[in-house]
């Protein structure tokens, strides 16, 4: 279990589970095993010799010292998934790590999710004998209003699907991103919302002291990522914003999941040179091996250094 400390502020990462190389294999259309191959320092870490891409589905725990906030939820155990198979019906001991981290299900305070595809809001709720109830029954699970609203249009109206089959679906799997919607929120958001623990928030909205949303958008409507910050140090949680270190060495290359792959590709050209070479600690939701690091100036690019 790897955690770095943000002044005053500790972050964990809890581990879901790895993801099986070669499930996510062509996400990003450009990243082709010969081109990711030639970018050396994402080997072993993010990238195997053969150069396919590696991921990870792991949580962050940011413990402010008064407030223990809990960044994407990932998966979940026992949820369907047919939008990508083998992340459903799971059965990991993610809230047992939790335990070893420090942290019980009823000490957390705030649950937040930078959008609301199904590897973020998994364990928002578990199975209790056939129904399913909030994991964290004394948090507040805490949403932008916007993003939400998103989802649910897609979960609630038909013909909203069909403009965005393209955009969403992952190569080889079910292209029903409207059932998988439906799905999502029928097993891990509306528990939540009939348990009065949801508060939606606008854009860009300040949580608690020293963790703040910062508007993302690109990999859906309004995808945020989380900024934390304390005495003078500050780090970033990414969420899909950055899916793959890959993308900090080639931030226009977007994802077959997004939905808007020019705005997200814009934010993100923007967001790799306003980092490079600060002391910003970068956090990946999707990053394997060392999921946290620096944005560095590497020739004429970047790279991603480990921390
Ligand atoms: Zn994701």
């Amino acid at each position: 279990m790897r955690s770095w400390t943000v002044g005053d502020i500790r972050i964990t990462q809890v581990l879901e589970m790895p993801v099986e190389v070669g499930v996510l294999d062509g996400l990003i259309a450009e990243a082709t095993p010969e081109v990711v191959q030639g970018i050396g320092w994402l080997h072993p870490d993010y990238a195997t010799a053969g150069g396919q891409t590696i991921w990870s589905l792991h949580s962050y725990v940011v413990d402010t010292g008064s407030a223990v906030v809990v960044v994407d939820t990932g998966c979940g155990n026992g949820k369907s998934a047919p939008l990508i198979p083998a992340w459903g019906k799971l059965d990991n001991p993610f809230l047992e790590r939790l335990a070893e981290a420090g942290y019980t299900r009823e000490q957390v305070d705030v649950v937040l999710c930078t959008h609301m595809h199904l590897d973020h809001v998994g364990w928002n709720t578990v199975d209790d004998g056939g129904r399913w109830v909030p994991t964290f029954p004394n948090a507040r699970y805490v949403y932008v209003a916007d993003e939400f609203a998103y989802h649910q249009g897609i979960a609630e109206e038909a013909d909203i699907s069909d403009d965005l089959a393209g955009a969403v679906v992952y190569e080889g799997a079910n292209p029903d991103i409207h059932n998988q919607t439906r799905l999502v929120f029928a097993e891990s958001i509306q528990p939540v919302v009939d348990a009065g623990l949801l508060d939606l928030v606008p854009a860009d909205h300040v949580v608690t002291e020293g963790v703040r949303y910062v508007s993302t958008p690109g990999h859906t409507k309004s995808h945020h990522s989380v900024v934390v910050e304390s005495k003078g140090e500050r780090a970033f949680i990414t969420g899909d914003f950055i899916h793959h270190p890959v993308q900090i060495a080639e931030p226009t290359w977007s994802s077959h999941g997004d939905f808007d792959r020019a705005q997200s590709a814009a934010r993100r050209v923007e967001f790799v040179e306003s980092a490079a070479d600060t002391d910003l600690l970068v956090l990946g939701t999707h990053f394997a091996g060392t999921s946290a690091g620096r944005v560095v100036r590497d020739g004429g690019g970047y790279r991603f250094a480990p921390a």
